[in-house]
């Protein structure tokens, strides 16, 4: 049976890692040239670490995963702690799997190393799947096309493999956008997560490999993309938070490395992300609020079969467990509404 996952982000890498362990053959193909060098910092609750350590990566993990010792919430003006969750040595306990903040380009490696080298496929762009009698087609913009048995969409916000499985759902604008930006965390060390409070804007600082990740959530009018990679204004964050604790002001100071500002959209559950043969994870299936770590678990759901039933042989609707689960996910992110990535 030939699998094709499209996208080698975090979703589309553990996808196949959890398909190979599972026993099948497996294909990665990768828009870019090269695995990402992108992004900023990652929480994986035990939700996501549970499966990273049951792929057998605990130990490739080590050396790049922070175990911050909890979670602290600040008042905005003084540096107050208003309450505080302990995190190392009592969430393993309770959960049987750590929390850990990650560098984002170091958990792609961790799980990139862990894949045969001929796995990932790069500079292959799809634009489209269509079918050929049931089996998928994927057509790649330099004008080829290749049929699979199953193809798994991992490949994110802006996914070409969604198009053609469900039918788009309008995003609404959450109102919100957050500012991304890193700090060298020798500039400004600190082992908890931090989570500045304010009105109608917070700001969480957490450890992320050689770097604090800054997460800055400020209301927005101007609708600003959904993307990880639209440059920000560092002038426009610190000006967000003007009068806020010395504190937070310090580490604003420390911001060296380029500012990114994302818009947040929500939206509605899918009531199904599968078709016979295809099916989509991750942030194509499309995006929740993203704190719940879904990517990683959506990876290995995929494997197991409580995901696109078809990866099981099972020609039939999803089970419901996989539904169940994420739409609960998703009431959690929008509980929390605040960006804490
Ligand atoms: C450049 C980048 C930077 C990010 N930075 C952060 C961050 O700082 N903090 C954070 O919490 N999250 C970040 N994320 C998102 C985070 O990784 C995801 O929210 C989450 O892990 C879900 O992962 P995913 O694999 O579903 O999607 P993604 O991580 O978005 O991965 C999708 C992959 O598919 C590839 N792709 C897209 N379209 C196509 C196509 N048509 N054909 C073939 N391949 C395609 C992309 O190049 C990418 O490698 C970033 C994502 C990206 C792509």
């Amino acid at each position: 049976m030939r699998i094709i996952v499209v996208g080698a982000g975090i979703g589309g890498l553990t996808t196949a890692l959890a398909l190979l362990r599972a026993g099948h053959e497996v294909e990665v193909v990768e828009r870019a040239a090269g695995f990402g060098e992108v992004g900023a910092g990652l929480q994986a609750g035990p939700n996501a670490t549970r499966v990273l350590h049951s792929l057998g990566l605990a130990a490739a993990l080590e050396p790049v995963a922070v175990s911050p010792v909890a979670t602290r919430f600040l008042r905005w003006d003084n540096d107050t702690v208003l309450t505080e969750w302990p995190l190392a040595g009592q969430i393993d306990v309770k959960y049987g799997a750590p929390y850990h903040t990650l560098y984002r380009p170091d958990l792609i490696d961790v799980l990139a190393a862990a894949l045969p080298p001929d796995v990932v496929r790069f500079q292959r762009t799809v634009t489209a799947v269509d079918y050929w009698d049931t089996r998928p087609v994927l057509r790649f913009a330099d004008g080829t096309a290749e049929i699979a048995d199953i193809v798994v969409g991992a490949d994110g916000i802006r996914s070409a493999v969604r198009g053609s499985t469900v039918e788009e759902t309008t995003a609404p604008f959450s109102g919100m956008c957050a500012y991304r930006a890193m700090v060298r965390a020798d500039e400004s060390p600190e082992p908890s997560v931090r989570i500045w409070l304010g009105l109608h804007r917070h700001l969480v600082a957490y450890p992320a490999g050689r770097y604090l990740n800054l997460v800055c959530v400020v209301p927005a009018t101007d609708w600003p993309a959904e993307s990880w990679t639209v440059p920000g204004s560092l002038a426009e964050l610190r000006a967000n938070f003007r009068g806020w604790s010395p504190q937070l002001n310090e580490l604003l100071d420390h911001v060296r490395e380029r500012v990114y500002r994302w818009g947040r959209y929500d939206r509605e559950p899918l009531s199904h992300w599968s078709t016979a043969t295809t099916t989509l994870i991750g942030d194509a299936c499309p995006p929740m609020l993203p704190f719940l770590a879904q990517a990683i678990e959506d990876g290995a759901a995929t494997a197991h079969g409580t995901h696109p039933a078809p990866v099981l042989g099972e020609q039939r609707a999803f089970p419901s467990a996989r539904r169940t689960r994420t739409s609960t996910a998703r009431q959690s992110t929008r509980q929390r509404r605040g960006d804490e990535r």
